[in-house]
């Protein structure tokens, strides 16, 4: 095995410069935990950004994939599957949509949705509907369509032509009201925005989406790449808003690391994309599915949607008593299940996110950042009660040091 030192030069000679990973190269994980090629532990409060729903290496998650690879990988939608089929009908059954299209990727999925979108006005009769309406601070993938609906101006910068896309306040009725359109095909939301810091739509908001969108025609496309397969304590985070969508996206969590996303429709979109329209090689493979089938196995099994909700309050109780006892340090926590964001007071000596998050996997504790002062904490739905203690207890170790900081100026 190479050191961590000679495998990080061989990356920045090779590894294109898109990314700035933390400096050290990971070998394998467990659960929660997580190893780099000299040994070292971590504490593992990111699962790969809300991706690693089961754990790290969960035996029957590796076996099922195993299995399904020594009977067949991929064979192209020239041809049916099973694992194809079955997750299908699980993914309808669990979120009370009609249709699945599989994809890869969350940006896929986003990206799907916008064309289901254009072309369901299309073959209405009305293809000047093209113009989608999404939220400042949304994040939606980054390939172009995904990137022109992604609300973030230094996501954009430098990529134009985008759009047309119309972003307006998340949480703001008025504002969606009055950017509403004779051209706009769809709204796109989050329930939960996740890369934009952790927040929550306000009470009513979802539900005043639906009826706008009735009101004018227009789709109402869910972005549940974050949220959904159980991380918010519910299968759908709109469950809890008790709306329906016309179509959501999927992918994170659904295959527990393996790559897979999906696009759930209702009935009503069932023709909007005939044979021809729309594909994709990989998209729906036998691995995949097969991965995705046995995670939401295991999420029974183990009854981990209903354990969000539950772990969930107790980091959220955690999380609460940090920004109690360090004040000067946090601002506030937010979030729901097992996707939670602590705020960082924008004050001297206090970090951004991205140098607190070194700070803290030096303590050995690993998380993500939302935006430039938002901690996101999105352990795996497996993560134990003494697991969020050590989270915490290893915040609470560094916090001070930020205090510090603050007081010497
Ligand atoms: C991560 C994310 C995406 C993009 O997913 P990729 O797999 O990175 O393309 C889209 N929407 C939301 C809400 C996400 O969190």
């Amino acid at each position: 095995m190479k050191s961590n030192s000679e495998l990080l030069a061989a990356a920045k000679r090779h590894l294109y410069g898109n990314y700035r990973p933390a400096a050290f190269v990971v070998e394998r994980a467990a659960g929660c935990e997580l190893f780099d090629v000299e040994g070292r532990r971590w504490l593992d409060f990111t699962a790969g950004v809300a991706v690693c729903s089961v754990g790290h290496a969960h035996p029957d998650l590796a076996r099922a994939i195993a299995t399904q690879a020594a009977k067949v990988m991929h064979v192209s939608n020239y041809f049916y599957n099973e694992p194809n089929i079955l997750l299908a009908g699980e993914l309808c059954k669990r979120t009370g949509m009609d249709r699945v299209l599989f994809c890869n990727s969350g940006a896929e999925a986003t990206e799907s949705l916008l064309k289901l979108a254009r072309r369901h006005h299309f073959a209405k009769g009305e293809a000047s509907r093209t113009r989608i309406i999404a939220f400042h601070n949304a994040f939606h993938g980054r390939t172009l369509g995904a990137l022109s609906m992604t609300g973030t101006p230094k996501y954009q910068e430098g990529f134009g032509p985008l759009g047309p896309v119309t972003h307006v306040p998340y949480g703001d009725v008025a504002a969606v009201r009055a950017a509403m359109s004779p051209d706009v095909a769809a709204v796109i939301v989050e329930p939960i925005q996740g890369e934009g810091g952790v927040l929550l739509a306000p009470p009513g908001f979802l539900k005043a989406l639906r009826e706008i969108c009735n009101e004018v025609g227009a789709l109402l496309l869910v972005d549940e790449v974050q949220t959904g397969v159980g991380r918010t304590g519910s299968f759908l985070a709109i469950d809890q808003a008790g709306i329906r969508a016309d179509a959501i996206a999927l992918a994170k969590g659904l295959g527990g690391g393996f790559p897979v996303g999906a696009m759930l429709t209702t009935e009503a979109l069932a023709g909007a994309l005939p044979p021809g329209t729309h594909g994709t090689t990989f998209g729906g493979n036998p691995l995949a599915c097969a991965a995705a089938l046995e995670v939401l196995a295991i999420l029974d099994r183990e009854k981990l949607v209903a354990g969000a909700a539950e772990k969930g309050a107790i980091l959220g109780q955690l999380l609460g008593d940090l920004v109690r006892d360090f004040p000067t340090v946090f601002e506030a926590a937010r979030g729901r299940g097992l996707l939670w964001g602590l705020v960082l007071r924008n004050s001297s000596g206090v970090p951004v996110a991205r140098d607190a998050l070194v700070a803290l996997s030096d303590a050995g504790l690993l998380l993500t950042a939302a935006g430039e002062r938002v901690l996101r904490f999105t352990p795996a739905l497996t993560v134990t009660s003494e697991q969020l203690h050590e989270a915490i207890s290893i915040v609470r170790k560094v916090a001070p040091t930020w205090v510090a900081l603050r007081a010497t100026g």
